[in-house]
């Protein structure tokens, strides 16, 4: 198939590229996720423009990676906790506009996808693909296939339980969750309910890590806590899923692999072999990569 096009729908910016079959990005560009309007068509309608600037008027297929929630059947993104929107149409309007089926997936899951295929799952038939950024989601592939679940929120892994102590509310509204803890976002939030008198205050992730590689030690024993909490999460997946590999993905790791990668890994417990636990070689592509995946696919 000719070079299909590829949309990664985020809250705060969308990547629009046409993806040639070994995963090679032919062209791209990068814009703001509109934030105004009267209705998400807004945000529909600046992806149709750029499709049409960068694929013409009839691509071959086009694949869409967004972040949830999700309505697989509508082909929405429904009530998004990070846009002013209740809900943006993407299947049917981009359907009518181009003529050709639109694939909508996950961003998580489309980022297994794209591990998958192109990146460090390449070879691998059982893979848990996880990214720690501004939220934590994740997805896994069974016997070579993506599990999407009932309504494709298989593999929503950041609203597992890792925590007790200290009851703090996820952004969905249960205590305790994985991502209410250890996602970008919530690190200052644990920082502040572990911290001990004398610590100093972080008001953001990045310079909580700052703080840890100045050798400050209330920053570097915090991130110890951390990896207790990401080494339950992965030790959990590893019994859930059994894969054979573990890929990492998302600003937080990308940016600090080497304070959270290893020491999470080291803080797996062993009742199962221990998988390969890898960092995306792919840069932030792996969603992009997987909804042109999926739209090949198709
Ligand atoms: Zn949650």
């Amino acid at each position: 198939m000719a070079d299909v096009c590829a949309v990664d729908l985020g809250g705060t910016r969308t990547r629009v590229a046409l993806v040639g079959e070994s995963g090679e990005l032919v062209a791209r560009e990068t814009f703001p996720t509109p934030a105004s309007g009267e209705s998400g068509r807004a945000v529909t309608d600046a992806i149709e423009a750029a499709i049409r600037r960068i694929a013409g008027d009839r691509p071959a297929a086009i694949g869409v990676s967004a972040a949830g929630p999700l309505d697989l059947g509508a082909g929405a993104i429904v009530s998004p906790p990070n846009m002013p929107y209740g809900r943006v149409d993407l299947v049917g309007p981009l359907e009518a506009a181009f003529g050709i089926p639109v694939l909508l997936l996950n961003d998580a899951r489309a980022g297994a996808l794209g591990e998958f295929v192109h990146g460090a799952g390449v070879g691998c038939d059982h893979l848990v693909y996880v990214t720690i950024s501004t939220g934590i989601g994740g997805g896994g592939i069974a016997g070579g296939r993506l599990l999407v679940g009932r309504s494709g929120n298989a593999g929503e892994i950041g609203h597992i339980t890792v925590e007790t102590r200290h009851g703090l509310v996820c952004g969905c509204g249960y205590p305790n969750h994985w991502e209410g803890y250890c996602s970008g976002r919530n690190l200052p939030r644990f920082y502040a309910v572990e911290k001990r008198s004398g610590d100093p205050a972080y008001a953001t992730a990045e310079s909580i890590f700052a703080g840890a590689r100045a050798g400050e030690p209330g920053a570097y024993r915090f991130l110890d806590a951390v990896a207790v909490l990401n080494g339950r999460a992965l030790s959990t997946l590893m019994v859930a899923y059994e894969p054979e590999r573990i890929v990492l993905d998302g600003a937080v790791v990308q940016s600090q692999a080497d304070l959270v990668v290893g020491p999470a890994v080291r803080r797996m417990e062993r009742y199962l072999p221990l998988p390969v636990v890898a960092v995306s070689p792919l840069g932030g592509d792996a969603p992009l990569l997987g909804a042109a995946v999926a739209a090949r696919r198709r």
